[in-house]
C-alpha cells in the first residue's frame, strides 16, 4: 500500500452584491466583457480601494466558525506580486489569516483568509476581461491530513454542503477552485494547480498518485514542481519547476486599512449559525429512525434535508428517505441539478410520492411523471392524467385487454395448460404492456388465470 499525503487549498467565491474593494456589481458572467469596472478594480493610477467589503468579511467569518476555527482579532491585507495579464495592478490583494487552527471532522484546517479574484485572461485570443477582478474570494488551507482521493472527496462534499447551508458562496461552475499538494511514501511534494471543480480534485489526485508511483517504479525521483490539471484528459502536466514564497514579495498594502474583527459580532454570528450537515444527519437519523448512510445523503443539500423533514411528518420516514435518495436524486444528478436549482416545488414532490404510495401510479409511471415534472412544472396528478399514467381501476377495460390477449395467443395458453409456467408469464406480460403498466401485475395475473379457466 502506497502511503499518500494530501493537503488542499480551496478557493471559494463569496456571495456579495458588490466587489471586495469597490461598489461594482459582482454578476461577472451574464454581462459584456469589462462592463463592471471602475478605476479601483481596474487598478488605474491614483485610484484607492474602499475598505474591505463587510458582507465578504461576515461570510468568511461564518465559514471559519463552521470550520471550528479560532478567529483572530485583526488581520491585514498584503500585496502578492506577480505579472500576468489577468492582474491589472501587478499584485493580488490577499489577507493574512483571519481564521486558523480549525477542523472539519478529522481534517485540520490550517487557516482561512480573504483575497480578490483576478480577471480572466483568454490565452488563445489574447483578450482579458476584468469583470471578475475584485470578486471576493476566500482561501481555505487544510493541513496535509488526507490519505486518499476518497478522503478528499468526503471532505469536499461536506465543505460544499456547509457552504450551501450558510448561503455565503456563489453557486455556479467555476466558483470553487482548488490546488492540491500530494506526495507519496515520504517523497517530494508536488502541487497541482488550477483545478476548477471539486470533482476535478478527486480526478487530479487519482492521476497524480499513479504518476508519482510510476516515476518511482521506473527508478526515478519525484521532483518538486507545480503541475497543471488538464480537465479534458483528467491528467496533470508540468507548469513550472519549484517556486518559493519569496517570489511573490509579500508586502502590507498601505491603501487598505487593517481588518479588525469585533468579538461581540463574532459571538453573534456564532449564535445565529444554522444547524450544520453533520449535526443534522445525526438528528435526522435519531429522530426519524432512518439509516445513518441515508441521512448523510439527505443532508448534502439543505433544501433536500428540509424536504425530507417536512414530508416525513406525513409518511413513513425510511420510505421517503429511499425515494429521495433513489428516484429523485437520480433525476437531479442526471440533469446536474440541485433541488434548489431544479425549480421543483415541495408540494409537487409530496403529491407524487403520495400517489406512488397509494398505488395510483406504478413504479414506472411514477418515474415517467417525475421526468415530465422537470419540464412541465405543474401538479403531478395533472401530468399523470394527461400522459395516461394513472393506474386503472376500470375492470371492464382490463377485462377487454385480457380477452384480446388470451384469444390472441392460443399456443401460449395451450403450452401453459400443458404445464409450461413461462407461457403464462408471456401472456400476462403482454397484457401489462397493452395496459401501459397502468394495472397491478398481480391483479392482471389473477384475471388472466380466471379467463383461462372460464374458457375450458
Ligand atoms: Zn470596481
Amino acid at each position: 500500500m502506497v502511503n499518500v499525503i494530501i493537503g488542499l487549498e480551496i478557493h471559494v467565491q463569496l456571495k456579495t452584491k458588490s466587489k471586495i474593494f469597490c461598489s461594482c456589481p459582482t454578476n461577472y458572467r451574464d454581462v459584456e466583457p469589462n462592463e463592471n469596472l471602475c478605476p479601483t478594480c481596474a487598478a488605474q493610477p491614483g485610484s484607492k480601494p474602499f475598505g474591505l467589503n463587510k458582507t465578504a468579511l461576515d461570510n468568511l467569518l461564518k465559514i471559519a466558525l463552521a470550520l471550528n476555527c479560532r478567529i483572530r482579532d485583526s488581520s491585514i491585507m498584503q500585496r502578492k506580486h506577480y505579472l500576468y495579464p489577468d492582474n491589472p495592478s501587478g499584485y493580488q490583494r490577499t489577507s493574512k489569516p483571519i481564521g486558523a487552527e480549525g477542523n472539519l471532522g478529522t481534517i485540520r484546517i490550517r487557516e482561512v483568509h480573504i483575497e480578490e479574484d483576478p480577471g480572466r485572461y483568454e490565452l488563445r485570443e489574447g483578450t482579458v476581461d476584468y469583470n471578475r477582478a475584485g470578486i471576493p474570494l476566500i482561501e481555505i488551507v487544510t493541513e496535509p491530513d488526507m490519505r486518499s482521493p476518497e478522503d478528499a472527496r468526503e471532505f469536499l462534499d461536506e465543505l460544499s454542503a456547509i457552504l450551501g447551508y450558510l448561503d455565503v458562496a456563489r453557486d455556479e461552475p467555476g466558483s470553487m477552485r482548488a490546488d492540491a499538494n500530494v506526495s507519496i511514501d515520504g517523497g517530494t511534494r508536488v502541487e497541482v494547480k488550477n483545478i476548477n471543480s471539486f470533482s476535478g480534485v478527486v480526478a487530479a489526485l487519482a492521476y497524480e498518485i499513479i504518476r508519482q508511483q510510476n516515476v518511482v517504479r521506473r527508478g526515478g525521483k519525484v521532483i518538486m514542481e507545480t503541475r497543471h490539471f488538464e480537465e479534458a484528459s483528467n491528467s496533470t502536466t508540468t507548469l513550472r519547476k519549484k517556486e518559493t514564497e519569496e517570489d511573490y514579495r509579500y508586502l502590507p498594502d498601505p491603501d487598505v486599512p487593517p481588518i479588525s474583527v469585533n468579538r461581540a459580532h463574532v459571538a453573534e454570528l456564532g449564535r445565529k449559525m444554522p444547524e450544520l450537515p453533520r449535526a443534522k444527519a445525526a438528528r435526522l437519523s435519531k429522530d426519524f429512525g432512518i439509516r445513518p448512510e441515508d441521512a448523510w445523503i439527505l443532508v448534502a443539500e439543505v433544501e433536500i434535508a428540509n424536504l425530507f423533514e417536512r414530508m416525513a411528518k406525513r409518511a413513513i420516514p425510511q420510505k421517503i428517505a429511499l425515494w429521495i435518495r433513489g428516484p429523485l436524486k437520480k433525476q437531479l444528478n442526471y440533469r446536474e441539478l440541485t433541488l434548489k436549482r431544479s425549480g421543483l416545488k415541495e408540494e409537487w414532490l409530496s403529491e407524487l410520492f403520495g400517489m406512488f404510495e397509494a398505488g395510483e401510479v406504478s413504479d414506472k409511471g411514477m418515474e415517467q411523471t417525475l421526468i415530465a415534472l422537470f419540464e412541465k412544472k405543474k401538479s403531478p396528478k395533472t401530468i399523470a392524467t394527461e400522459m395516461d399514467l394513472l393506474m386503472t381501476k376500470d375492470t371492464k377495460e382490463i377485462g377487454r385487454i385480457i380477452d384480446t390477449v388470451v384469444e390472441g395467443n392460443p399456443k401460449s395458453i395451450a403450452d401453459y395448460k400443458a404445464g409450461n409456467e413461462k407461457a403464462l408469464n408471456f401472456v400476462v406480460g403482454n397484457a401489462i404492456k397493452l395496459l401501459k403498466g397502468r394495472a397491478d401485475s398481480k391483479l392482471v395475473r389473477e384475471l388472466v388465470l380466471k379467463k383461462i379457466k372460464e374458457k375450458k
